[in-house]
């Protein structure tokens, strides 16, 4: 070996952070190795929410949540399926057990969180929290981090704005509440600048803070230092090789790695072997997302599942300059006056459901009709009123989006789908019909607005339903949706104290693993916002715990 720590965690994902604080902790030496130049993954550029069963800050808001209720409410969501071992009903529990100790373990070491006020849980079923499970990060000042500033992944929001502040911004022009949000924002933007603080929010703020406490406990972190490969001893992992500067370097790990690498949501050739119809075009990933530590863990014996599950988001892609760059649009599906339709103008989906439901719908309907992409079909209410695409000029947008007909216009519903090449009679019938279910204020078919969730989704200043609103004011637009995503969901199989196992169930000694490197815990189910870095951060922290003193981990 070149060198020797306690424990080598292979990228600096989300549970990465936590799993050497807790090692730290307990007085160990920990290194993290990080491929790419900037430490904090797609962790970093995320909105950093984690959800937590049953939490501190719930607790101390008086909102009611206890255990039985959150397990009752997995096994509604994620239930017990023979080829999802990563979400067996083991893990559920040891989840429920240990995400709410993970973040009191956290605060302890000084790391600051709070809840979102208002979240619901995505699915209704028993045991489901309206108010939600979110936790995140206070914003943090990340000049706090001195020469690692520059090494921190940037985030996708540039304002030191809370996510629900930030999710209040668009409605400015309407709502004298979102007015003083903006002001607020801005005003904190200025005092924060006068007294030499570089605020940031959501997920970069997480990372950034994770960061700060683990460079202050005494972790070691490298960037630029991709693994390659695991060193097995007799079955046992007892280290990994690197490659820095183009040279092979061994490092040791007396008490085991652990694997938080990421998915493979940016390696096309295993999108094809295990999510065919998939783009690594559609991803909003970090660059570092190319799935090599689990097809290494696989060569160790590692067992693999639910590789064709990701958690997928609804894209727009945009032109830009030097490249398109794909863009988030599950907000503008669930506002009003806009739908969805397949390539034949026919309407299939909830539009106001989670992104990961979205984008199942889109893959299954694709097996059927073409709907990949779809198109989201709005009226000029639309797109005067919502933001589009990430764009919130109204009706003038860039000329570019005409030009190379990413947005297309029609003075009528036929015209607009003359230019989609949609059938006219098909969509005018489509809208019709949707038309009807507006003005009633209930989805028939897709019962868009049913859910707690799809109102919170939607137009909180559209009444009566804030999802639900007529497509009738031409002139009509249209733009191709994707069913992109923020990540891969399957990976190594592990156990409740996130080691990885082997086909037959046994343990490879000394391999941990975590995050989207991993079969989730969620299996095909996503139960709220939040379900793959709480997770992360989670397993990071019970790996770490049986690292450290494997005879008397929790
Ligand atoms: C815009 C956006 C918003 C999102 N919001 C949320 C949210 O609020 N809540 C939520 O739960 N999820 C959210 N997601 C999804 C979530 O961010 C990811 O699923 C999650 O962050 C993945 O975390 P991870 O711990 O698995 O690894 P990552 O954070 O992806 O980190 C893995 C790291 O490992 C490195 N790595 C890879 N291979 C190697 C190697 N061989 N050697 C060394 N290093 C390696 C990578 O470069 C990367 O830095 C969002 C995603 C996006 C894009």
């Amino acid at each position: 070996m070149n060198e020797t720590f306690d424990f080598v965690v292979v990228g600096s994902g989300g549970g990465s952070m936590c799993a050497a604080l807790v090692m730290r902790a307990a007085g160990r030496s920990v290194l993290i190795l990080e491929k790419t130049a900037l430490v904090g993954g797609t962790t970093a550029i995320s909105g950093g929410v984690m959800w937590i069963p049953n939490n501190r800050f719930m607790a101390a808001e008086g909102i009611a949540d206890s255990r039985e209720q959150a397990i009752a409410y997995l096994d509604a969501v994620v239930g017990d399926h023979e080829d999802t071992p990563g979400a067996s009903r083991e893990r559920r529990l040891a989840y429920v057990e240990q995400a709410p100790k993970m973040i009191d373990f956290l605060v302890a070491q000084g790391v600051q969180l709070r809840r979102i006020p208002s979240w619901p849980d995505y699915c209704e079923a028993p045991g489901e929290s309206v108010p939600g499970r979110t936790v995140v990060s206070e914003l943090f000042d990340i000049n706090q981090l001195g020469d690692w500033k520059s090494q921190l992944r940037p985030g996708f929001l540039p304002l030191p704005a809370y996510l629900e502040e930030a999710m209040q911004l668009p409605d400015m022009k309407r709502s004298w509440a979102s007015k003083k949000v903006l002001a607020r924002v801005i005003g904190r933007t200025l005092s924060s600048r006068l007294r030499g603080r570089h605020l940031t929010t959501a997920g970069q703020a997480l990372q950034g803070q994770m960061l700060h406490r683990a460079l202050q406990s005494g972790a070691e972190i490298r960037t630029g230092a991709g693994v390659k490969q695991l060193l097995v001893e007799n079955g046992r992992v007892i280290g990994v090789v690197i490659e820095k500067d183009g040279k092979d370097l061994q490092i040791g790990a007396r008490c085991g790695v652990l694997v938080n690498a990421g998915g493979f949501a940016r390696n096309q050739r295993m999108l094809d072997q295990y999510i065919p119809g998939t783009s690594a075009a559609w991803t909003k990933t970090a660059p570092g997302d190319t799935g090599e530590m689990i097809e290494e863990a696989q060569r160790q014996g590692a067992a693999i599942a639910q590789m064709d599950t990701r958690v997928g988001n609804p894209m727009a892609i945009p032109p830009g300059e030097p490249d398109a760059e794909p863009v988030v649009v599950h907000g503008d599906l669930a506002k009003p006056h806009g739908i969805v339709v397949d390539q034949s103008g026919q309407r299939y989906m909830r539009e106001a459901n989670s992104y990961v439901e979205i984008c199942k719908a889109m893959l299954a309907r694709n097996r059927e009709v073409p709907a990949i992409p779809s198109w989201l079909v709005v009226d000029s209410r639309f797109l005067a009123t919502y933001p589009l695409a990430g764009d919130m000029r109204g009706k003038k947008k860039p000329q570019a989006w005409f030009d190379q007909q990413f947005l297309r216009r029609g003075e009528t519903l036929e015209a607009l789908a003359a230019a989609c090449d949609l059938d006219p009679a098909r969509l005018g019938a489509t809208v019709e019909r949707f038309n009807g279910f507006a003005r009633n204020g209930r989805d028939g078919d897709f019962h868009r607005g049913d859910h707690a969730y799809d109102q919170w989704l939607g137009d909180a200043l559209h009444s009566p339903s804030p999802t639900l609103g007529t497509i009738e004011d031409g002139p009509f637009y249209a733009i191709q949706v994707y069913p992109g995503d923020v990540s891969t969901y399957g990976g190594l199989v592990t156990d409740e104290h996130a080691r990885v196992l082997r086909a037959d169930g046994s343990v490879i000694e000394g391999l941990y693993a975590t995050g989207t490197s991993t079969a989730s815990v969620m299996g095909r189910g996503c139960p709220g916002a939040g379900a793959s870095i709480g997770p992360s951060f989670t397993w990071g922290y019970a790996a770490a715990l049986h690292a450290s003193n494997p005879d008397g981990a929790a």
